[in-house]
């Protein structure tokens, strides 16, 4: 096996812990992860990153990219350069907000030739499952998709209605016959209905009308479906923390679930939004202190599986200033990385703990099984991470198209110093190199 590349660092993480190491890189696999100083292969290149820590390129399975269609809120262009600028290396796009919407084999050959030449990351797709599509859901197993997403109560936009209680019964069997996955927005509409509803910049208005028994409820129910079916199912951006002993029963029990959070559920609280910040509004909503705390406990004793960004960016004039009607969604397809990394500490975490959660944990939810580990016979995807340097939140900085951000201002630490995707360097201290992503099937 002919190295190209070696990659050098004091601290390089790996599935066995961090340790000073040489990872000699062939062809754009991982061929071995090399002692320290092992003698650089004749004709090899060696990069030595010094006391930069060298991670698995994080795996983002939420991203809402919109292209085409919604090309105007963001893009396969844009948003696979905020991501590799973020330490990413491989993302998995919504199957909503683009115009179509992944729903059918024809939708998705559109979405393909659209990303194929603007992706500077390797980027896979997510199916969706609509009330009126269940035969659709076979073929796009067939063709790819890593999974189906659906929602239980309104989406936000008309293309993609949610799925009733008998619904969603009727689409999980179908996609349990090939043991596929559903991936749920659990909201339950009627604890929705409920809430009172009302317009203006309050976030404790906006809260109030997205509680905490709408997921809860919209959890347990799909909890019992899940095990009534044998079906796999996964649980995307939790915010309540009430949900988790109800999951981590399930989880004991057998029940074939996972979860995810997402930065700005465990780094920003319900405390600090201003009223009329709209950046901030998100669909579960942003809650208390004390219920972060809680996710972070989610997060150490393993209930919670990943951190994903569900980056879903808008163009600035839907964000207005009425929680009520103004577009949900936050935008930090750069910034997880350092936001996560900058609480994780805080709370006595490690950043191989990020690792888990960021990289290895998106990975097997995906079944990406050459993704999320340094280790022998994966690809060489890297993200080089300078843990102590600091910076400051400057929108401006950012490559995502509309540069609005929950984070603006804020000092976070961890600097992405460059990004490598196939052995390949594509970030090299802010500079984005062309296009080299791959489109990735499930199981490729
Ligand atoms: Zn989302």
């Amino acid at each position: 096996m002919d190295v190209n590349l070696v990659l050098r660092s004091t601290r390089v993480i790996t599935p066995e812990g961090t340790r000073p190491a040489s990872i000699a890189v062939s062809g754009g696999t991982i061929a071995a992860v090399l002692p320290y100083d092992a003698e650089v292969p004749h004709g090899a290149r060696l990069e030595d990153v010094g006391d930069d820590v060298v991670l698995p390129g994080l795996v983002d399975t939420h991203v809402h990219v919109n292209d085409p269609g919604r090309t105007e809120w963001e893009g396969f262009w844009t948003a696979t350069r905020a991501a590799a600028a973020g330490g990413i290396t491989t993302l998995l796009d919504m199957p909503l907000n683009s115009l179509p919407p992944t729903t059918t084999v024809e939708n998705l050959r559109v979405k393909r030739e659209v990303a194929r030449s603007k992706a500077h990351i390797d980027v896979g797709f997510w199916g969706g499952a609509l009330p009126d599509n269940v035969k659709d859901l076979r073929p796009l197993h067939d063709s790819g998709v890593f999974g189906f997403k659906c929602f239980l109560s309104p989406s936000g936009v008309e293309e993609f209605p949610e799925l009733d209680q008998e619904q969603l019964a009727t689409s999980l069997a179908e996609i349990s016959g090939f043991d596929g996955l559903m991936i749920v927005h659990a909201e339950d509409p009627h604890h929705l209905a409920a809430a009172p509803q009302r317009t203006g910049g309050a976030y404790a208005d906006f809260l109030a009308s997205r509680p905490r028994d709408a997921e809860n409820t919209a959890i347990e129910n799909l909890v019992n479906q899940a095990r009534r079916l044998n079906a796999r199912v996964h649980v995307l951006h939790l915010s309540s923390s009430d949900a988790l002993p109800l999951i981590a029963a399930a989880k004991a029990e057998g029940v074939k679930i996972t979860v995810e959070s997402c930065p700005h559920f465990l780094t920003l609280t319900a405390e600090e939004i201003p009223d009329g910040a709209t950046e901030f509004k998100c669909c579960p909503p942003i809650r208390e202190a004390a219920n972060q705390d809680a996710l972070w406990q989610g997060l150490a004793d393993g209930t919670i599986d990943c951190i994903v960004s569900d980056h879903s960016p808008s163009t600035a004039d839907l964000k207005t200033p009425d929680f009520a009607s103004a577009w949900g969604g936050i935008s930090s397809l750069q910034l997880g990385l350092p936001a996560i990394w900058t609480e994780a500490r805080r709370r006595g975490h490690t950043l191989e703990d990020v690792v888990r959660w960021m990289s290895e944990g998106p990975a097997r939810l995906a079944g990406l099984t050459r993704k999320g580990a340094i280790e022998a016979g994966r690809d060489a995807d890297f993200a080089v991470l300078a843990p102590d340097a600091t910076f400051t939140v400057d929108p401006a900085e950012l490559q995502h198209r509309n540069r609005i951000t929950a984070y603006a201002g804020k000092t976070l630490s961890g600097v992405v110093t460059s990004t490598w995707l196939r052995g390949e360097r594509i970030v090299d201290r802010g500079t984005l190199a062309e296009p080299t992503g791959r489109l990735l099937e499930r199981n490729n």
